[in-house]
């Protein structure tokens, strides 16, 4: 999927960011947290985010991560949300809050030198059992949570794009009975396209870009 061109500054506006962040935070209630997915904004457009009141942000890549941090460090609450390269699994990890995206093997091995600083992870699963997509089979979750070095807290998903939120809704439900069947307490699902289903189905973390920076 080809991703957008980034935001630049002028392009956001901190004041409808802010309201439509608003609106999605009182739909959600306490308890829910509302992450924007910065990967469509420019380093220095990180600043109009601040401005809205944005506190959790989830990067995609390493160098952006770096990059971004660097700059706006304590401004924000730091997660990653990408695709987990195990090389970069260190890197990643002593920068973040928290990693949605523990999603194989390798990286599984890679985070063990680095098992006492990391706190809790979660781990994506691949429900709607699509083969082009990274993420953990449903069948093989058990046995990748117990070996895991560090704590899993949640689950992680990302449904097939599609333009009816309303077929996300089975992969949700799906993730939060997983969740439930393992004592996780922590469900990273919902996009801008869908987080009204996710929330309804339990969503802990709701993880939107596009509707609320355009
Ligand atoms: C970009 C991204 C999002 C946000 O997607 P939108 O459709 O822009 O809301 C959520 N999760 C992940 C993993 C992403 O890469």
């Amino acid at each position: 999927m080809p991703e957008p061109r980034p935001l630049s500054l002028g392009e956001l506006e901190p004041e409808r960011i802010a309201a439509r962040l608003n609106e999605v935070r009182d739909v959600a209630g306490e308890g829910v947290e509302v992450l924007l997915a910065t990967k469509y904004v420019e380093l220095e457009a990180m600043e109009a985010l601040a401005a809205a009141g944005v506190e959790l942000v989830g990067e995609n890549r390493l160098d952006s991560l770096e990059a971004k941090q660097e700059r706006w460090g304590d401004r924000f609450r730091w997660d990653f949300i990408g695709n987990l390269q195990s090389r970069k699994v260190g890197a990643v990890a002593a920068r973040v809050r928290l990693i949605h995206s523990l999603a194989s093997d390798s990286a599984l091995r890679r985070l063990e030198p680095h098992a006492q600083r990391v706190s809790e992870i979660l781990v994506e699963v691949n429900v709607a059992g699509e083969g082009s997509k990274g993420g953990i089979d449903p069948a093989a979750l058990g046995e990748f949570i117990a070996r895991c070095p560090v704590p899993v807290s949640g689950l992680m998903t990302m449904p097939p794009a599609t333009d009816d939120p309303e077929s996300s809704r089975r992969c949700f439900a799906r993730l939060a009975e997983l969740a439930g069947e393992h004592g996780l307490s922590r469900l990273s699902m919902g996009t801008s396209q869908d987080w009204r289903v996710a929330l309804d189905e339990g969503a802990t973390i709701l993880r939107l870009g596009s509707s609320l920076l355009r």
